[in-house]
């Protein structure tokens, strides 16, 4: 029965999948900022993981002449063979062996990692995810009604090589599925490739499926990134995402792409095909010359959250605040008060600073911000934090 009568009323009975979830905290406090922000405060928010620079000029472009050109039905439900050879390209670039037909274009992707987990898990099977780990895994796996096993990496600050010994406790060969996230979010921290082997012989040893998300792969500090699906053995026991949200700041485009070999792709394009039929057609167009025309506007973007982080983590030496450096992405884990929560309530409500409690990633103590900000905003959003004696 999906309602009933309520002193009269029609309301609705909800599934019970829904009541698993809480909805994503990183969009929740950025939802509360923009509130603060409506009523006429100033608020810096450091909340939710968006490049604060514009698409790249040639980029939206391609998008609005494929508008004008009609590019406006559908396309094939699995994205336009151009835009799938360029991510088998890209991806062949990253030593995946990779061919267009084992791409889904997604929209985002957040609904690449969806049809994934959906098309993986089964009510009850064990997915181990690395903690501090990106708040939706942990929710589209209970909607799959999957079990999570969680393995804290922060004690060996956030790096996964310290804790493979954890891994190698954790996984066993009940689990179905595995998470790797490098660059990961929130901690920046980039997987070494001693950590990915480590990964992958205990794939191998219990026949484990590994999701990669690499969605910050562009987006690296003087190290190198390594994809796993690379790696002898991983290639057909991992999924592979990516999205052009980060490195091409396209977050609002909505473009993302899984790929996989064998019948991953004709299974979870079952479901993608049900759920959003293709990506929008004209997005898929400027997403080809995102990924064929884009090497100084990533560097240029890469080049500045660099800096940025370098300004940042000058600034935590200068007052004390010990944090783990990040080799990637475009956050950083801050240790606050044991309630991180609290600390994170009073920091948007006191101080007007929006930062993300780090026990939505399975990491309390900790805050992330999002230093994909300007560097004048970093500054008065950690200055205001220093003053009201929230930090240092
Ligand atoms: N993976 C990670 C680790 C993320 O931080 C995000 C957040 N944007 C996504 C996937 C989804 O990105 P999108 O749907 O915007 O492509
Ligand atoms: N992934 C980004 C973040 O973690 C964007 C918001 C979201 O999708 O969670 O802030």
């Amino acid at each position: 029965m999906s309602g009933r009568e309520v002193g009269g009323e029609f309301a609705f009975e909800f599934a019970e999948r829904v009541d698993r979830v809480e909805p994503s905290a990183t969009l929740a406090i950025s939802n509360a900022a923009n509130e603060l922000e409506a009523a006429g405060h100033d608020v810096v928010d450091l909340s939710v993981g968006a490049p604060d620079f514009p698409t790249p000029e040639n980029v939206v472009e391609a998008g609005t002449d494929a508008l004008e050109a009609g590019h406006t039905g559908y396309t094939s439900s699995n994205g336009v063979p151009e835009l799938k050879e360029a991510i088998a390209e890209k991806l062949r670039d990253d030593g995946i062996d990779a061919d267009a037909d084992e791409v889904i274009v997604t929209p985002g992707a957040k609904q690449a990692l969806y049809e994934t987990v959906q098309t993986l898990v089964d009510d009850g099977d064990e997915v181990v995810l690395l903690d501090p780990a990106w708040v939706s895994y942990e929710a589209m796996v209970r909607l799959a009604g999957g079990e999570l096993s969680r393995v804290d990496l922060a004690p060996y600050e956030f790096e996964l090589e310290g804790g493979l010994d954890d891994l190698a406790a954790t996984v066993s060969d009940d689990t179905e599925l595995l998470v790797v996230n490098s660059p990961t979010n929130p901690t920046g921290a980039v997987y070494s490739d001693a950590a990915l082997e480590g990964v992958r012989d205990l794939a191998v040893e219990h026949d484990i499926a590994v999701i990669a998300d690499e969605i910050y792969d562009e987006i690296v500090y003087g190290v190198e990134q390594t994809s796993l699906a690379s790696l002898d053995g991983m290639a057909d026991r991992t999924v592979t995402i990516n999205g052009f949200s980060k490195a091409y700041s396209m977050t609002g485009w909505r473009l993302g792409y899984l790929h996989a070999t064998g019948d991953l792709v004709s299974q979870a394009g079952k479901l993608h095909s049900h759920s959003v039929s293709c990506a929008t057609n004209f997005v898929q167009r400027a997403g080809v010359e995102a990924l064929h025309n884009t090497d100084n506007a990533v560097e240029e973007m890469r080049a500045a959250f660099e800096s940025r982080r370098d300004m940042l983590v000058d600034l935590f030496d200068d007052h004390g605040v010990d944090v783990a450096v990040p080799d990637g992405a475009f956050y950083m884990m801050l240790p606050v008060a044991d309630d991180d929560s609290a600390w994170a309530e009073e920091a948007i409500q006191e101080a007007h600073v929006a930062t993300v409690p780090g026990s939505a990633f399975g990491a309390p103590g900790h805050v992330r911000i999002s230093y994909a900000a300007a560097e004048e905003r970093l500054r008065e959003g950690m200055q205001r934090l220093f003053d009201a004696d929230l930090l240092g």
